[in-house]
């Protein structure tokens, strides 16, 4: 197994917490402002109306839904601990009590070393940020969605808030102890890779500790396909995208851990490109690249090849 040439979430979970930590998605049910008419009711351009969500609110609360993948991940592997990721649409939209109740929920559930929660910048303030901040987990991250730091891009994909309010919410929560990681997109339309290269150098300048770049994909369903048949946009090659990803990972800080370097589609949403579904076959190729280009995450700022990207060399990814 080749050596990791960035710092894999993977590898954070080791030294953090000195055992694997495995996510579980959890659905709560959330809704989001900018699909249900607050901002506006079309949503992103790229998202679908699942909204990444798994289906199970509304079927199950969030301790069973957390508790039946933990008995069923634990029948395949011992020495784990959990992350209840809570991800489906923008999970700190609406009253404050509602995240507070989701906090209560999930506290002294076994295994769990910690919570990622899922959402918008502009669905914080105070109240929620101590929410988080206080909730009684070894851990908080808030994902946050960035996509781009361009408030041009970000009108053209109907994001509904700018940079600035990404750049507030990032810092209030970086400086309050809540670990924020941040989501980007490579080969948004309109922009090019000296765009991206800019996009990466705002994360670097704010208390991000974790990232995850996605490659732009076309979901079936969103404004972002129609506008695809309509010759508006082309996804980027796979071979763009690598360049993109990998020049990418060269300007990043080294302390920043990569929660994720591809999008995830399913067969029945991706209308394009193909190649996208081949997850394993892009991140390989993504490891080669950094090998055979003897680049890795923060060369281009200067940093050396940090050692702690494989301190533990069974579980690169
Ligand atoms: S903020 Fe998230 S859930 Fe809301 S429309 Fe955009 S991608 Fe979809």
């Amino acid at each position: 197994m080749s050596p990791n040439r960035f710092y894999p979430l993977s590898v954070y979970f080791r030294r953090r917490f000195g055992c694997r930590v495995r996510k579980i998605a959890l659905d709560a049910g959330s809704s989001c402002p900018n699909r249900d008419g607050l901002i506006s009711a079309g949503g992103c351009t790229f998202c679908n109306e699942k909204g990444s969500g798994t289906g199970l609110a509304g079927t199950q609360p969030l301790r069973r839904q957390f508790l039946t993948a933990r008995e069923r991940m634990l029948t395949r592997e011992k020495d784990v601990r959990f992350m209840g990721y809570i991800q489906s649409f923008s999970n700190t939209y609406g009253p404050a009590d509602r995240l507070r109740g989701m906090m209560r929920e999930l506290a002294g559930l076994p295994d769990l070393a910690g919570i990622a929660v899922g959402t918008r910048p502009d669905c914080l303030d105070e109240e929620k940020l101590a929410i988080l901040r206080d909730a009684p987990f070894e851990e908080v991250w808030l994902d946050l969605g960035l996509q781009s730091a361009h408030d041009k891009t970000l009108r053209r994909i109907n994001r509904g808030h700018d940079a600035a309010c990404f750049a507030e919410w990032a810092k209030k929560a970086g400086d309050s102890g809540v670990k924020v990681c941040a989501h980007v997109i490579t080969g948004l339309p309109g922009e090019t890779l000296a765009d991206f290269e800019q996009t990466l150098a705002v994360v670097n300048s704010l208390p991000v500790s974790g990232i995850k770049i996605h490659n732009l994909y076309i979901c079936r369903g969103t404004v972002l396909e129609r506008q695809w048949r309509d010759g508006e946009l082309e996804p980027l090659s796979q071979a763009d995208s690598l360049t993109w990803l990998v020049r990418g990972l060269t300007l990043l800080r080294p302390d920043i851990v990569v929660h994720r370097l591809n999008s995830d589609p399913d067969a029945s949403e991706l209308a394009a490109p193909g190649w996208a579904l081949d997850k394993t076959k892009y991140l390989n190729a993504t490891k080669q690249c950094l090998l055979e280009s003897d680049v890795w995450q923060g060369k281009a700022l200067g940093m050396p090849l940090s050692e702690w990207f494989n301190l533990d060399g069974r579980e690169n990814g």
